[in-house]
């Protein structure tokens, strides 16, 4: 047998604790890596800048540091580029580490952060994959919603200059994971369904194409049944049982999508994202509505969620589009040759032309 790099070697996360409370041992994972005297920075989502919230429960230390960011919009490379050089000019060392905590908006900022520490220039320059060259600072997740798969992969997604795509690295996955199913509290019901419903579309996604293979789909089958348990089936299990399962089903999607690829809704939603600044989890939802044609089964199962739980699905998000964001939503979207050739195999092209496209963002 020949010898080559047809298959990726990709890293996974090292370390990770589970467990309602989980969370209170963070002090004590991190004195292990505490380096003298140098600072841990704690970026924390800001809707935990209030008395009594999670924040009250980080125990500071010597120079360490708590930033509060915002997720109202996702994180874009200069944003990542303020924080850097804040930290470097504030503190003579580099920092012990980053720690993350929120959502795939605060746990990415945190990612890039870490890495850009030890690389030189703009997050803008390492948007793609495999150009970061040095190692990151270590570098701690620690999700209070679930579903992105975020504190799982390899990649952090922000918006650029020009784009908005992760920083796809061997050294971007965290070096440990903290998954306390008791800081999902809090989280309001739509946000809880449109995160939750990209860890179940990841599933749809890596299930239906064509780069399935037995890895991604033993992960993929756990978080689809995950979901269902949380989303679907009429069971006796408390919020926080389910918190637990969400944030499983999360885990082993981000799995199963690292050796496999999402599809059409994440293609098109990216198209949403760049144009309108629609979120992730909400774009997703806005664009899966539509593709029974390419996921039925999928697609029914969603539609029966959104019933149970009345959630709004935003309509006719793209009924006032100029021409030109209509063209530049769908250069967007099909660029993303990988996410197309996943969901209809290698001659995509000739099934998905630029008219089709515009016909179903015409229909959201
Ligand atoms: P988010 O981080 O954007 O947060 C959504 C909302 O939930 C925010 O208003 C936040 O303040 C709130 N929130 C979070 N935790 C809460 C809590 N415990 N109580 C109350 N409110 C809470 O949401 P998300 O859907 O997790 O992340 C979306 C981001 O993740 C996007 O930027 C997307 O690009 C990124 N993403 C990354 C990956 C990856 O692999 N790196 C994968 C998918 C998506
Ligand atoms: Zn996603």
């Amino acid at each position: 047998m020949s010898v080559n790099n047809e298959y990726r070697n990709f890293p996974m996360v090292p370390r990770v604790v589970f467990g309602k409370g989980s969370f209170n041992q963070l002090t004590s994972i991190l004195d292990l890596k505490r380096k003298k005297q140098a600072p841990f920075i704690f970026i924390v989502d800001d809707i935990f800048d209030q008395p009594g919230s999670i924040a009250d429960r980080i125990e500071l230390k010597y120079n360490d540091k708590l930033i509060y960011a915002s997720s109202k919009e996702e994180p874009k490379t200069t944003q990542v580029d303020v924080l850097v050089k804040n930290i470097l000019s504030e503190f003579s060392e580099l920092p012990s580490g980053i720690i993350g905590i929120g959502g795939g908006s605060i746990m990415d900022l945190a990612k890039a952060v870490s890495l850009m520490l030890t690389n030189e220039g703009s997050a803008a320059d390492y948007q793609g994959w495999d150009l970061i060259k040095t190692k990151s600072i270590y570098h701690v997740g620690i999700p209070t919603i679930s579903g992105t798969g975020a504190e799982v992969s390899r990649t952090c997604v922000l918006s650029g200059p020009v784009r908005k795509l992760g920083i796809n690295s061997d050294y971007t996955t965290f070096d440990q994971v903290v998954l306390d199913p008791l800081l999902l509290d809090g989280v309001s019901k739509n946000q809880w369904f449109y995160t939750g419903m990209d860890c179940f579309i990841h599933c749809v996604e890596s299930l239906e194409g064509t780069f399935l293979n037995d890895f991604s789909q033993s992960y993929g089958e756990k978080a689809y049944e995950l979901c269902l348990e949380v989303y679907l089936e009429d069971n006796n299990l408390t919020v926080e049982e389910k918190n637990g399962k969400l944030m499983m089903a999360s885990w082993h999607g981000g799995m199963s999508i690292a050796y496999s690829q999402v599809g059409v809704a994440h293609a098109m939603s990216y198209g949403l994202g760049f144009v309108l600044g629609t979120k992730h989890g909400i774009g997703n939802c806005i664009v899966f509505n539509y593709l029974e044609d390419y996921y039925p089964e999928g697609v029914a199962i969603f539609k029966k969620m959104v019933k149970k739980h009345q959630i709004d699905i935003p309509k006719g998000i793209c009924s006032n589009l100029s021409d030109e964001q209509m063209e530049t939503m769908i250069n967007v979207a099909l660029s993303l040759e990988p996410l197309w050739e996943n969901a209809l195999g290698k001659d995509w092209k000739k099934i998905m032309t630029r008219e089709k496209v515009r016909a179903m963002y015409l229909k959201m």
